[in-house]
C-alpha cells in the first residue's frame, strides 16, 4: 500500500483526496481505528499535488504569535450551555448565518459516523456544536469551500488546527468571506474504539443509540458528562473522565498517534480565531454560577478575526486578558499532546482480545476515582456559598 504521508505522521484531514486531478487517493482505517490516505498506485500521475497541500508536509505562514486573548462566554444562554465551553463558536456561526453564509464543522450522521457537515440555516447549528473526540471525516470538504467562496458566499470553516491548515493549503489565495477557527487540541482518539464502544453499549443497554453527548453540562463545565441516549429510554451516563470512552482518552491511550507530533500546538496560529477552554489557572474573580455554564477562551489572531470580532463582540461578555495568562493556562499552545508509553500495549491487547475481555482487563473504575470526581470542585465555592447550600439543605429536612 502507498501512503501520501508516512501512517505514523498523516493527521487524516483527506485535503490529499480533494486535491487529486486523479481520483485516486481514498481514506481508510488503519487498524487501530484511524483515518489514513491511501494512494491508489496504478492511476496515480506523480503530480505531487498530495504533497504540495498535506499539512504535515507544509505550515501555512503564522501571525508570528500576535493574538489578542479574551475569556468569553456567549450571551445565548442555551447556545452556550449546548455548546462545550462558553458557546463561542455558535457566536461566530450566527455571524455567517445572518449573511446567508454556510458553516462547516464536525456532526453526527444518522449513522454516527463522524463527518465534517455545511450547514445553513440557524436550525441546523446544534448538530455542530460540542465537541466529538474523534476524527471527522472530511472528504470532498474542501472543495465545497472553495466552491462556496469563489461563488461569493461568506462561509465559516470550523475544525482542528491540522484540517484549517489543510484547508489554507487546498485554497492557497486568502478570500475575503472566508472565516476560520480552530482550537486548542490535544488530539483525537479511535473511531474504532469508539464504535466498539458504541457496540458494547448498545447490547448492553439492549437498543439503539440515539444521541452521543461527550461533554453534558449537568454537573457542570468542569465536570463534564458522557451520555449516550436509547431508543428504549435508557440513558448511560457516566462522568466523560470516568467513561468507557473518557477514561482511555484522558490517559492517552487511545489517541491518534500523529497528534503526538503535531506541529500546531503552538503560539503561532494562522486561523482567523482559536477557541478553547477558559483555563481558569489564574484568580480571576467569576461566579461560580458562570464556570458552570461555560467559559471559552478566544484568541483573535488576525487583522479580519479582529474585525468580525468587533462586530460579534456585543453578543459576548468577555475580558481581555494578557497573553502571558493566555499562554501559560494553554498548555497546547505550548506544547503538543503526549502518548502514553503503554499505547502500544493497550492496542495490542484490544485488537487482540474479544471486546469484553479487554474491558473487563482495562476498564476498572476504583470507588476512589469515583467519589474524587464526585466531590471535586466542592470546595471551590466560597464559603457563602457553601453556607448558603447547607443552610437550604437543612431546611428541606
Ligand atoms: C478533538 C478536540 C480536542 C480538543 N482539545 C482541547 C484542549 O486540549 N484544550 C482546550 O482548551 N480545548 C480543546 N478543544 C476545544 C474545546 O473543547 C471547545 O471545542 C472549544 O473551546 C469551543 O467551544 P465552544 O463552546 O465555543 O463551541 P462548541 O459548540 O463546543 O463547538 C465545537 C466546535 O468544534 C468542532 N468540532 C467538534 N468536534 C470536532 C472534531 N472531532 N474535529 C473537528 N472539529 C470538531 C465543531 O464543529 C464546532 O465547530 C478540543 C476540541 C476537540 C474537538
Amino acid at each position: 500500500m502507498q501512503y501520501v504521508c508516512p501512517r505514523d505522521v498523516c493527521v487524516g484531514c483527506a485535503v490529499c483526496i480533494d486535491i487529486c486531478p486523479m481520483k485516486c487517493i481514498s481514506m481508510q482505517f488503519d487498524q487501530e481505528g484511524f483515518l489514513i490516505s491511501v494512494i491508489d498506485e496504478k492511476n496515480c500521475i506523480d503530480c505531487g499535488q498530495c504533497l504540495r497541500v498535506c499539512p504535515s508536509l507544509k505550515t501555512p505562514i503564522g501571525n508570528n504569535g500576535d493574538f489578542e486573548g479574551y475569556m468569553c462566554w456567549n450571551r445565548d444562554t442555551i447556545a452556550r450551555i449546548n455548546s462545550s465551553s462558553g458557546g463561542v463558536f455558535s457566536c461566530l456561526a450566527d455571524y455567517i448565518l445572518e449573511r446567508s453564509g454556510n458553516v462547516y464543522g464536525a456532526a453526527f450522521n444518522e449513522n454516527f459516523n463522524l463527518i465534517h457537515m455545511q450547514i445553513y440555516s440557524e436550525e441546523s447549528l446544534p448538530c455542530l456544536r460540542g465537541s466529538k473526540y474523534i476524527g471527522s471525516n472530511l472528504s470532498g470538504i474542501y472543495i465545497k469551500v472553495k466552491s462556496d467562496l469563489e461563488n461569493g458566499k461568506y462561509v465559516l470553516f470550523s475544525g482542528t488546527p491540522c484540517q484549517n491548515a489543510a484547508l489554507k493549503n487546498y485554497l492557497s489565495n486568502d478570500y475575503e468571506h472566508l472565516l476560520t477557527c480552530d482550537f486548542l487540541c490535544h488530539g483525537v482518539g479511535s473511531t474504532r474504539y469508539f464504535n466498539d464502544c458504541l457496540i458494547y453499549l448498545e447490547k448492553k443497554y439492549g437498543s439503539n443509540i440515539i444521541s452521543i453527548l461527550f461533554r453534558g453540562k449537568q454537573h457542570g463545565y468542569l465536570k463534564p458528562t458522557f451520555e449516550i441516549r436509547f431508543a428504549n429510554g435508557k440513558i448511560y451516563k457516566e462522568y466523560y473522565f470516568l467513561s468507557i470512552f473518557g477514561y482511555f482518552f484522558r490517559d492517552k491511550l487511545c489517541n491518534r498517534e500523529s497528534c503526538g507530533s503535531c506541529k500546531y500546538a503552538t503560539v503561532e496560529r494562522f486561523s482567523d480565531f482559536t477557541m478553547a477552554d477558559y483555563g481558569c489557572s489564574d484568580k480571576l474573580e467569576q461566579p461560580l454560577r458562570e464556570i458552570k455554564k461555560g467559559i471559552s477562551t478566544l484568541l483573535v489572531n488576525t487583522e479580519k478575526g479582529r474585525k468580525v470580532f468587533e462586530q460579534v463582540k456585543n453578543n459576548l461578555v468577555y475580558v481581555e486578558r494578557a497573553k502571558d495568562i493566555v499562554i501559560s493556562s494553554s498548555p497546547y499552545l505550548q506544547m503538543q499532546t503526549s502518548i502514553s508509553k503503554d499505547r502500544r500495549m493497550f492496542f495490542y491487547d484490544y485488537l487482540t482480545l474479544d471486546f469484553e475481555e479487554f474491558i473487563k482487563k482495562y476498564y476498572s473504575v476504583s470507588k476512589k476515582e469515583k467519589r474524587k470526581m464526585k466531590y471535586s470542585g466542592k470546595w471551590n465555592e466560597s464559603p457563602v456559598q457553601f453556607l448558603y447550600k447547607v443552610f437550604h439543605k437543612i431546611c428541606k429536612l
